[in-house]
């Protein structure tokens, strides 16, 4: 078998007649709210928007779902990322807590809302567990206990209990509920579907080059015509050309995944329970999941971005590199080749969280960038930029903001 290099199994797999199209967008008009970017984030505050009944306006440069969404490692975890304990270094056991409910929340509500939206995205609930080799156990048993203490609810995990359920070689773990598989794309393309069902209008290929803004209002302007708009949401990953200023909050990061061929049942016996997202201390970390098809899917070996000319033999090393490190957890899987390797580009702050809310620099504008480390930023962002479009920000959600 060939791997296929640089195209996600999720855009790749999808047959072209089930992929929305959209229009381009042309002409002079007004909106309550002009989103910028339709990955997860945008579509998900889009229907947020129309089913509040704000008159929404979406628009995407390239074509929807297929930026840093639809290469993900199709993960909705209850977990923003960072360590608590490096949450609350930085901003406090409160805001760590509050950060860390806010995810959980999320991820709820986004499985929640794509069930009753019955958008068939293959969402599957899971546990998570994170484990440590070695050395890493005392940091685990530390990160462990300071979320129990913050009264956040997970288990911890022997040697023989790891080897039982996960046929894993491990000093110790830790379990937590409430995380989800999917296919982010579909996910993506659904909640745009709903969104326009609600009356929220989406442009493709529509890239906005500008965003100017008096003391009423803001003018978002595309290629083909400008939009007058009360409240502007940019939802672009990362902070791209348009908002250069704001690039010095976002270091360039690139992560990679392998997607292996389906895993022969013989084989599958002697690796972990499918039902487990596994991720490890690694720095960086690597995420590991079952994925439709029973194939694995490995994401990590992340680093700072690389030159154009050179990734493509980047990308081809770092699948290697993947397969060979999965290779050493689970030997079992010896011979079993990459169907997929792919890169993801993202937009990483200095503590790791996503940017959501408002920048004084910006009026009218409120931001929703960076990489979450999975799709459930998308749902904690929709749920605080409804709040703050509809004047009733909360307290509680300034620790995303700008000024952190
Ligand atoms: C290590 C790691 C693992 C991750 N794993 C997952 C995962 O498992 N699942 C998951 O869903 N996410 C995952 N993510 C997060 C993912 O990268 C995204 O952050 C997330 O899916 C939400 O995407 P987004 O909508 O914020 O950004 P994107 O999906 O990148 O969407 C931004 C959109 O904005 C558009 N755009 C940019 N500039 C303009 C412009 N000027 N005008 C109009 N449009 C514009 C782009 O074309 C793009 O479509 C991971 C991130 C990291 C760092």
């Amino acid at each position: 078998m060939r791997t296929r290099f640089g195209s996600s199994p999720y855009i790749h797999e999808l047959p072209s007649s089930r992929v929305p199209a959209y229009p381009r967008f042309r002409g002079d008009r007004a909106a309550d709210v002009v989103i910028i970017g339709a990955g997860l984030t945008g579509c998900a505050v889009a229907h947020a928007c129309a089913a509040a009944g704000l008159d929404t306006l979406v628009l995407e440069a390239e074509r929807i779902g297929r930026g840093g969404t639809g290469r993900g490692a199709g993960l909705l975890l209850p977990d923003p990322g960072p360590s608590f304990r490096a949450l609350a270094a930085a901003h406090g056991v409160r805001d760590a807590r509050r950060v860390f409910e806010a995810w959980r929340r999320g991820a709820m509500e986004g499985a929640a809302l794509l069930r009753r939206l019955r958008i068939n995205c293959q969402l599957a609930p899971r546990d998570s567990m994170l484990v440590a080799r070695g050395d890493e156990e005392r940091a685990l048993r530390r990160e462990f206990d300071a979320r129990r203490e913050a009264g956040l609810e997970l288990t911890w995990q022997s040697p023989k209990q790891l080897h039982t359920r996960m046929k894993l070689d491990a000093a110790a773990g830790v379990r937590m509920r409430d995380s989800f598989t999917l296919d982010p794309y579909r996910a993506c393309l659904g909640l745009l579907t709903a969104a326009v069902r609600r009356g929220a209008e989406c442009f493709e290929q529509s890239r906005v080059m500008k965003v100017r803004f008096t003391r009423r209002h803001a003018d978002v302007i595309a290629a083909h015509g400008t939009i007058r708009a009360g409240k502007v949401v940019v939802a672009t990953g990362s902070a791209t050309a348009e908002f250069k200023p704001l690039r010095r909050h976002l270091k360039r990061r690139e992560t990679y995944f392998a997607l292996t061929a389906p895993v022969p049942a013989a084989v599958r016996k002697q690796l972990g329970d499918p039902a487990i997202v596994l991720a490890d201390m690694g720095t960086p970390p690597h995420r590991i999941r079952w994925a439709p098809g029973d194939r694995l899917l490995v994401g990590g070996a992340d680093q700072g971005e690389t030159p154009p000319k050179t990734r493509s033999a980047v990308l081809v090393q770092r699948t290697g590199q993947l397969m060979y490190e999965l290779l050493t957890m689970y030997p079992a899987i010896s011979g079993l080749q990459a169907e997929y390797g792919w890169d993801a580009s993202y937009g990483e702050a200095y503590d790791g969280l996503m940017y959501i809310g408002a920048h004084r620099n910006y009026p009218h504008h409120l931001f929703a960038l960076g990489g979450s480390g999975s799709a459930t930023g998308a749902f904690v962002a929709s749920r605080i930029l409804l709040r703050a479009l509809q004047g009733s920000p909360d307290k509680a959600d300034e620790v995303f903001g700008w000024t952190r």
